[in-house]
């Protein structure tokens, strides 16, 4: 696995070693490398002629110093990880090389509804963050495919509406959401959690499961109510949004026919760590 570091490099690289013709996987990071990732890894390797992966903690996406601080490194490990999942090229800029000399400032974006809610509301200017940077991404590496998984759904949503509004070439593939054999949300953020707090934390995918097993029988409404209330009663959680959306355009489910899939969407804090998660509810 080769490693570098800026967009120019890549060029270089890419003309020397890959060629112009190969097809190009792409799968963006923040690293800390989990089964998760090492799925879309496998995934990009499979269905392309070179798989590209990016390790970046990207300042501008984190609403909170603290959480930026925190977030877990380890590049070594990662490498490995990467490689062994197939990855054939590892992109691992400074910060420099992303954004320039001067402090590092997003762009602003408004896609409505997909922007602005939950993720969007929680962590103002998070989507503005992460639209800047897979668009410098995109725009560096030109990648054929780009591999996201459904773990962040409203992410996935956001970056294939980037897309589409910038008419970039890429097309993104949705990937699973992989899970501990118990059902915690594979995250590079539950290794700051302890044992306890992981067995917390699994609260939150057991009331996700309860509202999809009872979706065709109940309302909406009524579930996220219950789930709320559950979870709300849990100790060691402090739930920020417990919500279910239209897969389409992220507004409110409300279960009728012909309104499409519908997805419920959770936020949630255990021992000081900012946990996400989400399930399909109905088709
Ligand atoms: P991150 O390093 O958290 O920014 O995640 C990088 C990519 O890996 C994103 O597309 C995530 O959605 C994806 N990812 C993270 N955790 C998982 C998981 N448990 N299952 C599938 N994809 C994941």
């Amino acid at each position: 696995m080769i490693l570098f570091t800026s967009p120019d490099e890549w060029k270089q690289l890419k003309s020397k070693y890959f060629g112009d013709q190969l097809q190009l996987g792409f799968v963006p990071t923040m690293g800390a490398l989990h089964e998760g990732h090492q799925s879309l890894f496998r995934r990009a390797a499979e269905e392309n002629d070179i798989c590209l992966g990016s390790i970046f903690v990207n300042p501008t996406q984190f609403n909170q110093t603290a959480d930026l601080q925190a977030y877990p490194r380890t590049l070594e490990a990662d490498m490995r990880s990467a490689s062994t999942a197939g990855c054939d090229a590892l992109f691992v800029p400074e910060v420099g090389a992303m954004y320039g000399e001067n402090s590092p400032k997003a762009a602003v974006y408004d896609y409505g509804e997909l922007t602005s809610s939950l993720e969007g509301a929680f962590r103002p200017g998070h989507f503005d963050g992460v639209i800047t940077i897979v668009k410098k991404f995109v725009e560096a590496l030109q990648p054929d495919r780009m591999y996201l998984g459904e773990k962040d759904f409203q992410q996935l949503s956001v970056l294939r509406e980037m897309v589409r509004r910038e008419g970039f070439a890429t097309e993104i593939v949705g990937c699973e959401l992989i899970r501990s054999a118990d059902g915690l949300a594979l995250s590079s953020r539950n290794t700051r959690l302890s044992e306890n707090g992981k067995s917390i934390a699994l609260n939150g995918y057991k009331v996700l499961k309860h509202m999809q097993s009872h979706a065709s029988k109940r309302s909406l409404e009524e579930l996220k109510a219950e789930g709320r209330q559950v979870l709300s009663e849990v100790e060691g959680i402090e739930l920020e949004y417990l919500e279910v959306v239209r897969e389409d355009d992220f507004s409110p489910a409300k279960g009728e026919p012909g309104e499409g899939p519908s997805r419920a969407l959770l936020a949630f804090y255990v021992e000081g760590v900012r946990l996400i998660d989400n399930l399909r509810l109905t088709d």
